[in-house]
């Protein structure tokens, strides 16, 4: 293993994991913090620990981060990559500082840079400043945040308030005259004292001038967008295969496949009314399993009953006044996790029942069935839309493979779900 990845979220971990297998590295997505028996034997060029620690109280996501960088450093990463928000999402009280500290000491670096730029995601970075499209983060929306509110766009201040180490700026003058050039500059401010550069970044070709005047640095902290330049660092030095497109290689598949949705939001209830128009699909409903009627044994069976001829959806989706009526009436809490528990339980039985490719939308629903069916470790195979991977559950030999897609809340096209599964047998 060569690069050791922490994310302080889910949906940011796979973004980042796949960027970094479309940079040619295979790449493990490991869910929480494994322990050094979870990745031993692991074949990989990466590893991306998914955390949950981006508003929890900091000294939780220190110790979370430095658990997880334990067991990477104990796999054999060279270089740690710690992987957050490309808007920056922290308060004063941290985490973005205070885990950046621990993991500088973790890995001996006495200098790290902080660059969350995501150019094609509309995030750059100028002069310190982080802009989100043409608005500065501050008049953003990103001001609202109910949990993160980003109320100053010059990332120097923000990181400044959140660590006792001396931040400083690579400016995109520097950046610009390429890697040698950022290199010396990064050195510069090293000497100069500063401890975490914020790196200015406007495009592709400054995120890849970044990564590689990094290529030494232990420790690396951003968002995904600098990840872009990091697999060339390890393929100059002859570390991965010759083709960068076996990173992303998957098994062909031949079982039944399945959709599960639980997410209400606009996309996801457009993408399940397109799959609705061609394929069988059937509705949940939140008041009849709350009413105890058998509502996960009976669309099991309905499931089982069409899966030869081909693939089904099974949702709770619903447009935002019946979400709301079915709330009331059970609590937001409550109706969660009743549809939650069903659709859980309904992938247990479908993957029991021979289901190997599984898209789930939502991404609490997501959750729900990742543990549903024990899955700690997955590999991340070929991009289906920007920030959606198919995923292969890593699993003893004697299991049969299983596929997955997990597609949070607006992400993807409207014909996701039919798309995510001719993917797989174009593969086949
Ligand atoms: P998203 O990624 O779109 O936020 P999530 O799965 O994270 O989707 O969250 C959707 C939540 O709404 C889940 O807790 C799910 O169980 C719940 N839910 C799904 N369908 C309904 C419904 N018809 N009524 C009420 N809650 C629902």
């Amino acid at each position: 293993m060569l690069l050791g990845c922490i994310a302080d979220d889910f949906t940011g971990a796979t973004d980042l994991a796949g960027m970094l297998v479309r940079g040619g590295m295979r790449t493990l997505l490991v869910i929480g913090v494994p322990t050094p028996q979870t990745l031993a034997g692991l074949q990989a060029d990466a590893v991306v620990v998914a955390l949950k620690s981006r508003t929890i109280p900091a000294a939780e996501a220190v110790a979370q981060s430095l658990a997880a960088w334990q067991a990477l450093r104990a796999a054999g990463a060279r270089q740690c990559f710690f992987k957050y928000c490309s808007t920056f999402d922290s308060t004063d009280a941290g985490n973005i500082g205070p885990v950046t500290e621990a993991l500088m000491r973790a890995t001996g670096a006495a200098f790290t840079i902080a660059c969350p730029a995501f150019p094609e995601n509309g995030r750059s970075i100028y002069r310190g400043h982080l802009f989100v499209g043409d608005a500065l983060l501050s008049e953003s929306g990103m001001q609202n945040h109910p949990l993160t509110p980003m109320t100053d766009a010059n990332l120097v201040r923000v990181l400044q308030r959140q660590t006792a180490l001396r931040v400083g700026l690579a400016r995109f003058d520097t950046v610009a005259a390429g890697a040698t050039a950022l290199a010396a500059r990064l050195q510069t401010l090293q000497a100069e004292g500063v401890a975490i550069a914020i790196v200015d970044a406007l495009g592709n070709a400054d995120l890849l001038a970044i990564g590689r005047a990094c290529a030494e640095l232990p420790l690396i902290t951003g968002g995904s967008g600098v990840a872009l330049g990091l697999p060339a660092n390890f393929a100059r030095a002859g570390l991965l295969p010759a083709d960068p497109a076996l990173a992303a290689a998957m098994p062909a598949l031949r079982g039944h496949a399945a959709v599960l949705s639980g997410s209400c939001s606009s996309a996801t209830n457009a993408q399940v009314a397109a799959w609705r128009e061609q394929h069988p699909s059937l509705r949940i409903d939140p008041l009849r399993i709350a009413a105890g009627d058998p509502v996960l044994e009976s669309s099991l069976q309905w499931a089982l009953e069409r899966l030869p001829q081909g693939p089904v959806l099974i949702y709770a989706t619903a447009e935002p006044a019946q979400v709301r009526e079915v709330q009331q009436a059970l609590g937001v809490e409550a109706a969660g996790h009743l549809v939650e528990t069903v659709m859980a339980g309904l992938a247990r039985g479908l993957v029991a029942a021979g289901v190997d490719r599984l898209v789930v939308a939502g991404g609490e629903t997501s959750g729900a069935v990742v543990e549903a069916l024990g899955l700690s470790c997955l590999r991340v195979g070929p991009q289906i839309d920007p920030g959606v991977p198919w995923m292969l559950a890593e699993a003893p030999p004697e299991r049969p493979p299983l596929a997955l897609a997990l597609k949070s809340g607006n992400f993807g096209s409207t014909d996701f779900f039919a798309k995510a599964l001719a993917q797989l047998e174009a593969a086949a």
